[in-house]
This record gives structure tokens, C-alpha cells and sequence, in this order.
């Protein structure tokens, strides 16, 4: 069906201005003045609105087994909170066992979201081992348009592959012309540092940043680039939480290394006296990286606004109350995550654009264009463009709301910014044309969602 989009605010990674968007089949054909559309067309009148290309989070994980339990949201009820906030594209890691194929791992991402997506999806392919069956899997899994690796310089014995794979992964990706991102902490440290806290008795969840210093995160963030220097393969940082970590990035970046970085809403509105906060309470604050100390975040909104980091993700996990007391005696036991696929673009919005931290274009562009750019999906995503997917936000910016778990469409008994005032709201988000929220609510179609097939990106 038609869509016409009417006397908006068109706002862009580049661009300003009030226009008439027109859709057909599932693609913008038309951007301009007093367009006019066939008399069964959907019109949404977005005067007085702001019109931005749907938000895209280049970092969940919705399907994500965790210690024998998992992740609470499944693709449905992820990809209805993810687009009552804006969000129309994201991209979920497919995580093997160490001891399984990657085409298995594949396969079983598969049955998980086929049907049940209410918007756009693709994949990270996650490398925890290595020999000569995996690189094969992994060239059929990249022909087969899933176009970025994942790598674990964490998790000591799980998911952390060590030199030999890292070696052996970013030369193939190197080959493939696929992105590597990587999880960078020094898993060597951490375990040993873990153990250490646990023998002291310090068991709580306040102890969990303490295992898992800036410093180990800036090694990481060093190795990595030290390995695409060796490999030539791109590399992309997630969850970037700190200053020494970001130094170490920024450094790599002088020196010619194609590292791009990636920071998460967590870092720039909590610290780490969340995880502090007594009787057990902090465990809803428990992610890896781990909240770092408040000086951090000017550094981090600076980076985002200068660009020295790229996007601005969520890492959205979604482990509820009780899950999290698997780590009641034991820290280190704790499923890590912090959810927020469906709050990331209001408060970026908010405490970004709104007090002046954040230029609008900027925030755009890391909250949707880079993320497109960088995992090879733009311009069919990441811009209100002829002939980009109908991928399209009207956002009520007059909207006041208080983030709450009461309201909130992820699947969990808690919110990690409950309470948090929040401006706007998504008055109508479009998934290639389809209106799949109206009011902050979700009106669409369940299962309209697709898998983003890939292409390399250098
Ligand atoms: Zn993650």
C-alpha cells in the first residue's frame, strides 16, 4: 500500500527540511512539496513533528543462552519494544558454542526469528573456536549475507579464542572483506582478578567493575588494533566504556588502523554506584563492560559528538530480578545486561540533543547512518532517501514520558532507568512502508520483519 508522509521535519545525518515523503512498496519514491497521494493511500500528518530515518542498533542480543537459562525477550517481543522506540533495524550476534559448527549456531538463530520479527533484522557471526571446518562455515556464512564477525577477547574459557583464532579469524575476514567487531577486555586478567575478589570474600555486585578494570579494557582495545595492523582486517569495538579505552582507540586510529568505535546509552546515563547500590539491588546493573566512574561520560558524549566513536548502541540483554540472584553468593554469576532496545533513542535524544551535547545530525547519524554505513546495509537503511527502504520515525518531540518497567514493551520486571523523564515519543514508526507504531504503540504487523542480507564492506 501507499504512504504518504505529510509537512514534516525531515532530519538526516546531513540534512534539515519540511517536505512530503511518498512510499510505495516498501521503498520511498518521492520526497517534496504538496505531494499527493491515490485515494487508498495511509496519510500521517507529521506537522510539527520531526521526521528521522528509522533508528538502527548494530548491538542485541535477543536469542542469547546464558548459564543454562536465557535472555527474557524473544525476536517478537525484542522487535516490538525495539520499534515503539524507534528502532526498525537491528542486528543480533549469533553465538556458537565453542564446541559447536557455526552453520548450527546459524541454523538455530534461524528458527528463533523466523516468523516472529516485527522489523528488519541481520547478524554478527560470532567466532568462540577455530580449525579448518569453521573457516569453511565461515565462508558460506558471509556468502550467505551475513557480513561482520564477532570476536571474545573476554571469557576466559567460553568465548575468548586467544592469538591462534584471532590470527586466523582477521586474516580470513581480511580476505572476505567482512568487518570484524570485538568484545575487548583481557580475559586473563579478569578471570585472575575474579578470583582474587571471590577469595576475599567481596562477592556482591559492587565488585564487579573492580574485576574488570579501565585498564583491562584498554589492553584489549590495544590488542585488538595491534591485530589488525598484523592482519589488515577492520575491526569494530563494541561497548566502549572508558576513557583509557578510547585513548587507546583514537591512538590506533592516527596510526592508520581501520578501527571504528561503538559506545552504548548504558555508559553515557549510568555509573557505576548503580551496581553499588545495596541489598542485591545493583545486579540489575551488572554488564561487561561494567559501569565506569561518572567522569566518563563527558568523554564519552564528546566522542560521540566529534565522531571519534561511531554509533551508539545498547548490547540490550534482558535477564529479569530472578535470574539475576544466580549470582546472589557470586558476582562473577551475575548474567550480565542492562536492557535498553526500547529507551536508547529517547534518552539519546533527550540527554544528547536536547541540552546541546549532541548536534542532531550527529545523533542521527550514531543513533542509525553510521551503523548503516559501517555493516554495509546504506543507503537502503540509515536515510530518508529516494529509493532507501521506508524505514521512517515521526517523532512527537512535545511528548513528555517517564520511563518505567510498568509501561515499558520489553519483556522484564525491571527498567534500569526507571523513573527517568524522557521527551518525545515515536508518533508513527514504518518498517518498508508498513506502520508498525502509532502512539508509542504497537499497531503493525507481527512477523513483517525481514533478514538483511550483506554484502562486505571493503
Ligand atoms: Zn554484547
Amino acid at each position: 500500500m501507499a504512504l504518504l508522509i505529510k509537512n514534516g521535519e525531515i532530519v538526516t545525518a546531513d540534512s534539515r527540511y519540511v517536505a512530503d515523503i511518498y512510499c510505495q512498496s516498501e521503498t520511498i519514491t518521492a520526497i517534496g512539496k504538496n505531494l499527493t497521494a491515490p485515494p487508498d493511500a495511509e496519510v500521517i500528518d507529521a506537522a510539527g513533528k520531526l521526521v528521522f530515518p528509522g533508528f538502527i542498533d548494530p548491538h542485541t542480543h535477543i536469542y542469547l543462552p546464558f548459564m543454562g537459562t536465557y535472555a527474557k525477550d524473544t525476536y517478537e517481543t525484542a522487535t516490538i519494544a525495539a520499534l515503539c522506540g524507534g528502532t526498525t533495524t537491528l542486528i543480533d550476534f549469533v553465538i556458537p558454542n565453542p564446541d559447536e559448527e557455526p552453520l548450527s549456531a546459524i541454523q538455530t538463530w534461524g528458527s528463533k526469528s523466523e516468523g516472529q520479527a516485527c522489523m528488519d533484522f541481520t547478524w554478527h557471526m560470532a567466532i568462540t573456536s577455530w580449525d579448518s571446518r569453521v573457516e569453511s562455515q565461515l565462508r558460506e556464512i558471509v556468502k550467505s549475507g551475513v557480513a561482520s564477525f564477532k570476536v571474545f577477547l573476554a571469557y576466559k574459557g567460553a568465548l575468548d579464542i586467544g592469538d591462534y583464532g584471532l590470527y586466523h579469524a582477521m586474516t580470513l575476514a581480511k580476505e572476505l572483506g567482512v568487518i570484524t567487531t570485538a568484545h575487548c577486555e583481557n580475559a586473563d586478567v579478569v578471570l585472575e582478578l575474579q578470583k582474587k575478589l571471590i577469595s576475599e570474600g567481596k562477592t556482591g555486585p559492587e565488585w564487579h567493575e573492580p574485576s574488570r578494570p579501565a585498564y583491562v579494557e584498554a589492553e584489549g582495545t590495544r590488542h585488538i588494533a595491534f591485530m589488525s595492523e598484523v592482519t589488515g582486517g577492520h575491526v569494530y569495538v563494541v561497548h566502549l566504556s572508558n576513557e583509557q579505552a578510547l585513548s587507546q582507540a583514537i591512538a590506533a586510529r592516527q596510526r592508520g588502523v581501520n578501527i571504528w568505535v561503538e559506545t552504548l546509552i548504558q555508559y553515557l546515563m549510568l555509573d557505576k554506584s548503580y551496581a553499588e547500590r545495596p541489598d542485591f539491588e545493583g545486579a540489575k546493573y551488572v554488564m561487561s563492560p561494567p559501569l565506569r566512574d561518572k567522569a566518563n561520560q563527558e568523554v564519552l558524549w564528546n566522542g560521540l559528538r566529534s565522531g571519534l566513536i561511531s554509533t551508539l548502541a545498547t548490547d540490550h540483554a534482558p535477564f529479569d530480578t530472578t535470574q539475576k540472584r544466580m549470582g546472589i553468593d557470586d558476582f562473577t554469576k551475575i548474567p550480565n545486561g542492562i536492557p535498553s532496545l526500547e529507551d536508547r533513542v529517547r534518552l539519546a535524544y533527550t540527554y544528547g540533543v536536547l541540552p546541546g551535547k549532541l548536534d542532531i545530525h550527529r545523533f542521527v547519524d550514531a543513533c542509525s547512518t553510521q551503523a548503516a554505513k559501517i555493516f554495509g546495509m546504506f543507503p537502503r537503511k540509515g536515510t530518508i532517501a529516494v529509493g532507501s527502504d521506508a524505514d521512517i520515525v515521526v517523532y512527537d518531540p512535545s511528548h513528555e514520558e517517564v520511563l518505567s518497567a510498568a509501561t515499558q514493551h520489553m519483556n522484564l520486571d525491571y527498567n534500569g532507568f526507571e523513573g527517568t523523564p524522557v521527551k518525545g515519543r515515536c508518533a508513527a514508526v514504518t518498517v518498508r512502508g508498513e506502520l508498525q507504531v502509532k502512539d508509542g504503540q504497537f499497531v503493525g504487523i507481527k512477523g513483517h520483519g525481514r533478514f538483511i542480507k550483506r554484502e562486505p564492506t571493503h
